[in-house]
């Protein structure tokens, strides 16, 4: 089923943003307030698939603070069955975040903002999970975890 939400879109590089600002540091862009159309079931389809690919039962997963880049609150050993349970139950979009800075180590990661309140964690609101794949981040490779999962916008972003 296909919901409607208002977030914030960088009128550049058409990535996510968590309030009026881009978060991608070489982006020039700012954030516009756009209605999204969200496909809940097919959004939990690609972390599926992208979980299914890895072949874990048990993946770390980063709590942020933001939803639009990591900002750790904690960092947890989920399963995959709580990950996808939990999903299922909010509205969520994909960061577009391939990978965070982990011990000194770029590693490749699922970002995943969500739109609704999830948990609070050491007093502060979880807004967005940063799911490690386990596997370090190269640029060069396209797996599932790194891909651009496209927003599908409804208004045009540039007023
Ligand atoms: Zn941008």
């Amino acid at each position: 089923m296909l919901k409607k939400r208002e977030v914030y879109i960088c009128d550049e590089c058409g990535g996510f943003c968590e309030v009026n600002r881009c978060p991608i540091p070489q982006c020039i862009g700012s954030a516009k307030l756009t209605t999204i159309e969200i496909d809940n079931e097919k959004n939990l389809d690609i972390v599926k698939e992208a979980l299914d690919s890895i072949g874990e039962s048990k993946f770390k997963v980063l709590l942020s603070l933001s939803s639009d880049g990591p900002s750790d609150i904690d960092i947890v050993y989920m399963e995959k069955e709580a990950i996808i349970s939990d999903l299922s139950n909010l509205d969520f979009i994909f960061n577009d975040i391939p990978a965070v800075v982990h011990k000194k180590m770029l590693k490749e990661c699922l970002g995943i903002a969500l739109l609704d309140p999830y948990k609070v964690i050491k007093g502060e609101d979880v807004k967005g999970l940063f799911i490690y794949s386990g596997r370090l981040y190269r640029d060069d490779q396209q797996t599932l975890f790194t891909k651009r999962y496209p927003l599908k916008i409804e208004k045009g972003v540039k007023a």
